[in-house]
């Protein structure tokens, strides 16, 4: 993330709402310039962008059903407004789908034809990618891997369910298990840390379970055998070649991939039938252990475009999208 908002000219650190005043008007400045250069392809005769938006979309009507992260947007006509402002057709997309479809076409997916793709952030997204396309499911809601029960009675979630893969695999998750550990009075290391750090971040405990923390550990313990639980799912479902671990928390990859592995070779019989020899050996974005080899194995492993999969995704869709 550019210590500076705004030099790459694209993207801005967040939250906005800490930025020095300045800063927000160096903000407005470059929205209004990417707009201005928006405007000016759009009447060159682009007439189709995609865009990628957090929450459940219907792809038949355009509308955003739901979003958790954006709060005041439920049933909106969100592809009818930016098509009215624009003047120009829109295709309008889950934010975890741009995100898979970047990874496939520029990212660590690029060599299989088949993908599926888990974004750890403040929630848990997912996408499916079927032969260089996203699999959208009867309306476009295909791919909420983030809302697979891995525990029927666990912590309640905001879609209503209890025990999600969000509810242990995302940033927010990793956080409110450290400040359960806290409160528990058992983890003095996660304790010291938390008095200290007033922005207490999953980046901060990911720190302490690197350096030998064992309460900080164990959190991620947690994080790897909820997504192996969830992994051995999609694994036994659909028989994909390669599904894809992204979004800002996976960078504690480290921390957490042994259990997903565990986890995996425990509970599905298709990967225990198609596991690499050795699956912790694509860590860093395995695209290049894909071979003639890895094309028949299930191949799990770190994305490759960090927060980039998904501007690349939204940029593919105009080629991908009917
Ligand atoms: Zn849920």
């Amino acid at each position: 993330m550019s210590p500076r908002p705004g030099q790459d000219g694209r993207r801005l650190p967040a939250p906005i709402g800490t930025f020095p005043l300045s800063w927000y008007g160096d903000i407005l400045i470059k929205f209004r310039q990417l707009t201005e250069r928006l405007l000016a392809w759009v009447k060159r005769g682009g007439t189709l962008i995609g865009i990628g938006v957090p929450g459940i979309i219907d792809m038949k009507t355009g509308m955003l059903r739901e979003s958790p992260n954006l709060p005041g947007w439920a049933e909106t006509p969100v592809r009818a407004e930016i098509e009215r402002l624009l003047g120009t057709r829109v295709i309008l997309e889950n934010d975890a789908n741009v995100a898979a479809l970047g990874e496939k076409w520029l990212g660590a997916a690029r060599d299989v034809d088949d993908m599926a793709m888990l974004t750890l952030g403040t929630g848990v997204g997912g996408g499916i990618v079927l032969q260089g396309r996203i699999w959208h499911g009867m309306t476009g809601m295909a791919g909420e891997f983030g809302h697979m029960t891995v525990e029927p009675e666990g912590p309640p979630c905001g879609c209503g369910n209890r025990g999600c893969v969000e509810q242990y695999a995302s940033a927010t998750a990793v956080v409110r298990m450290a400040r359960e550990a806290i409160a528990s009075g058992r983890a003095p290391g996660l304790a010291r840390a938390a008095s200290s750090d007033p922005e207490f971040s999953s980046k901060a405990i990911y720190n302490l379970a690197i350096q030998g923390d064992e309460e900080a550990k164990k959190i991620f313990a947690r994080v790897g055998r909820a997504l192996g639980i969830c992994l051995a799912n999609l694994v036994n479902a659909f028989n994909l070649n390669m599904y894809v671990i992204g979004g800002g928390a996976s960078s504690a990859w480290e921390a957490f991939s042994p259990f997903i592995f565990e986890e995996l070779r425990q509970r599905s019989l298709v990967y225990a039938a198609t596991a690499p020899a050795s699956p912790l050996s694509g860590g860093a974005g395995a695209s290049g252990h894909v071979g003639p080899e890895g094309s028949t194995k299930t191949i799990i492993t770190l994305a490759l475009l960090g927060s980039d999969a998904g501007l690349y995704g939204a940029a593919q869709l105009p080629l991908t999208s009917n």
